[in-house]
């Protein structure tokens, strides 16, 4: 905005006039004693047409540049769409921005509230399903796992210089999803503690390598 007097013509005054409640130093903001979003606020506030005329109006004749003509644009095509995730660099530069972050006590205990106990999403209600498919206490598995090792020579099968710790069997396609393999030694393979993946997205990732570990044994 330049710098000097700016005056308004009696159409912007009239328009302003016309704006929902402008915040005036020292009021009261219209928020206050209310905590986190208030749902469907903006829902039912939609500006009269007398108003949407007016703005239109007064925008009318003002130059765009290029440039802002492209963001409003850009801003435009999300409206009412999913957006898509997150791409890693956008969520590094999340990171990136919270480090540093004071947060006081008094906030992180509530953060902590937010979401622990029966309101974290990992949340189980009966935990007698827990013990049902719970593979140590099953003495089909411990078969299983056996006959995996003797197949594999009791080594692992990705066997490099990284290979570190006690062999374990590995289920190739999931436990928990497939359980119609669960039992079946072609679904298993024998891997050092080092090399057994455990993270979800990592398990799903070696599928098709271990696959291939595997096709090459004769059984
Ligand atoms: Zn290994």
């Amino acid at each position: 905005m330049p710098k000097g007097v700016y005056e308004r013509t009696e159409y912007h005054q009239e328009i302003l006039r016309n704006l929902p409640q402008r915040f005036k130093k020292g009021s009261i903001p219209w928020h206050k004693g209310t905590k986190g979003l208030i749902k469907g606020y903006w829902k039912d506030k939609s500006m009269t047409e007398e108003t949407k005329r007016k703005i239109s109006n007064a925008n009318k004749g003002k130059k765009r540049t290029e440039e802002t003509k492209k963001k409003i644009k850009e801003s435009n095509y999300w409206r009412g769409k999913k957006r898509p995730p997150f791409t890693d660099e956008h969520r590094q530069k999340m990171s990136e921005a919270q480090k540093g972050r004071i947060i006081s006590p008094e906030t992180r205990k509530k953060m902590s509230e937010a979401t622990s106990g029966e309101k974290n999403w990992r949340w189980i209600k009966d935990r007698t399903k827990l013990k049902k498919d719970n593979r140590r206490n099953d003495p089909a598995y411990h078969v299983w796992r056996k006959m995996v090792w003797e197949r594999d020579g009791f080594k692992c099968k990705i066997n490099n210089s990284d290979c570190k710790g006690r062999i374990e069997a590995h289920h190739i396609l999931s436990w928990r999803n497939y359980k119609e393999l669960r039992y079946k030694v072609n679904n298993g393979i024998t891997l050092c503690h080092y090399h057994h993946p455990r993270k979800r997205v990592e398990v799903e990732k070696a599928i098709p390598r271990f696959k291939k570990l595997i096709t090459k044994i004769k059984t």
